[in-house]
């Protein structure tokens, strides 16, 4: 620990001095009580404003208690930032303003559950307003998926779609109006999100995905994807995962279904991709490949009955996924799994889970993405 630091409870811990203990947070199972006969941790606590710094809080406390070493103190500072509580008010942000402070400021109070005294809650936020992102399709998961990048502050989003407006949409659209029917989603997304948050830098693209390499082009200069592209049905995740697997980008997909919504997310190089997952069902259930045959006979494509409360909740677990990749706080869930919640109940759970396939016609040679993340910074250096 520095002498330096300026250590403070963090904005979402509430301290409470109850005379002879005290409690730390507010929330069941997670808030700690520490017992305080002689007042000294009160006196310490109270003392850890963000504006003393350790050198400072040690000569407070033994002012009044002169026989606590300062190696106590310390001790006692280390101890409530191994549990979670408490940030360094020393440390800045390095490209967020004022504005952004205050835009973002929930945000940053989130990410600083994940800090310690020596890592920057401010630093998540900047990861995330640099990074960029891809978005295929801006129908109704889309549509509601970009509304809460643009919200979390992904800065830089490619997003592409071919359809225009109709009436159905607006059950669960709620990012257009009625007065667009018609018009390109694309174009009136891009219209809404420089409404909703200026500082988004969204590029459209209007395009009917026919084959991988379209994908690749859209996607090639970003770092992250999310696919919510649903038509045609039965080939567009194969379209995305050649394109994701080429470009070696994490991908995080999903759909709606009747009463459930379905994700999954896969790095190229280090989770199967969606072959390895095909060929594995393959293996275990004979069936697989008989239904899949007669489905692309009958060019099946998916009736909707999605509602606006259950593209929510879907929506919500697809970029919670997404914003655990980029960031790494705290661990995905769905990394080579397809994730179900069950709209009724709530219920998630795991409903496929494969492993990457050495000799996977699609992958097999992929290049880790965290390899070429640090092959590229070599390169640069
Ligand atoms: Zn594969």
């Amino acid at each position: 620990m520095k002498p330096t630091m300026k250590p403070k409870f963090k904005e979402t811990i509430p301290v409470f001095c109850w005379g002879n203990e005290i409690q730390i947070g507010e929330e069941d199972g997670l808030a700690g009580i520490i017992p305080d006969p002689s007042g000294s941790i009160t006196l310490l606590v109270q003392s850890m404003n963000g504006k003393n710094t350790v050198d400072e809080l040690v000569q407070i406390v033994q002012k009044d208690f002169p026989e606590i070493p300062r190696e106590d103190i310390f001790t006692s500072i280390q101890a409530l930032d191994n549990e979670g509580y408490i940030e360094d008010a020393s440390i800045e942000p390095t490209s967020l303003k004022e504005y952004d402070l205050e835009r973002y400021k929930a945000n940053i109070n989130f990410f600083s559950l994940f800090t310690s005294l020596e890592e920057s809650k401010y630093e998540i936020q900047e990861k995330i307003n640099n990074c960029k992102i891809s978005l295929l399709g801006v129908g109704g998961l889309g549509s509601q998926i970009l509304y809460h990048l643009a919200a979390l502050g992904f800065h830089n989003i490619r997003a592409l779609d071919f359809d225009r407006l109709e009436l159905s949409n607006f059950n669960r659209q709620l990012l257009y109006s009625e007065a667009d029917v018609g018009q390109l989603k694309t174009e009136m997304a891009l219209k809404r999100i420089n409404q909703f948050n200026p500082n988004v830098n969204l590029s459209i693209t209007n395009c009917k995905i026919g084959k991988p390499e379209e994908v690749y082009d859209h996607i090639k200069e970003t770092e992250y994807v999310v696919c919510v592209a649903d038509k045609p049905t039965l080939y567009i995740q194969n379209w995305v995962n050649e394109a994701i697997v080429k470009a070696g980008l994490p991908m995080v997909s999903g759909g709606v279904l009747n009463t459930r919504g379905r994700f999954y997310s896969m790095i190229p190089g280090e989770t199967g991709c969606v072959q390895c997952h095909v060929d594995s069902k393959k293996v275990a259930d004979d069936q697989f490949e008989r239904q899949l045959k007669f489905m692309e006979g009958m060019d099946f494509q998916r009736n909707n009955a999605a509602i606006s409360p259950n593209v929510a909740i879907l929506a919500g677990a697809m970029v919670n996924e997404l914003l655990k990749i980029v960031t790494g706080f705290p661990a995905p869930i769905a990394l080579g799994k397809i994730m179900e919640v069950n709209f009724f109940t709530l219920q998630t759970k795991e409903i496929s889970s494969w492993e990457k396939n050495s000799t996977c016609p699609v992958c097999h040679s992929a290049r880790s993405f965290r390899d070429k993340v640090s092959l590229e910074a070599s390169s640069l250096s």
